[in-house]
């Protein structure tokens, strides 16, 4: 009776780079295009009202690409990672130091 315990799913999502993407939520029925096309696809990825994207500002991008790009992460350790398109995990220091540099 108290033997089988479910094991709740872990539906929790990391971006991997927040500095650079948003999640949005699009509200609006105005016509819109994610940023990529998969490979021998010729047509753009329409998102639609209530979907879920990702903005940079100058690209929005679906879910499903953001995956593929790796966007999107499962992994709660992501940040520890020093590869890639991942935040590296860097001093107090060093981030006054690359504020400074980039007020150029
Ligand atoms: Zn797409």
């Amino acid at each position: 009776m108290f033997g089988k315990k479910k094991k709740a799913v872990d539906r929790r999502l990391y971006v991997a780079n927040p500095n650079v993407w948003k999640v949005k939520v699009k509200d609006d029925w105005n016509k819109e295009n994610c940023y990529h096309k998969n490979e021998g696809e010729d047509f753009f990825h329409g998102l639609v009202k209530g979907e879920i994207y990702f903005d940079s500002g100058s690209e929005k991008v679906c879910m499903n690409c953001a995956v593929k790009q790796n966007l999107l992460t499962e992994n709660r350790l992501h940040w520890q990672k020093k590869s890639g398109d991942f935040v590296e995990e860097i001093s107090y220091e060093e981030a006054e130091n690359l504020e400074s540099s980039s007020d150029e």
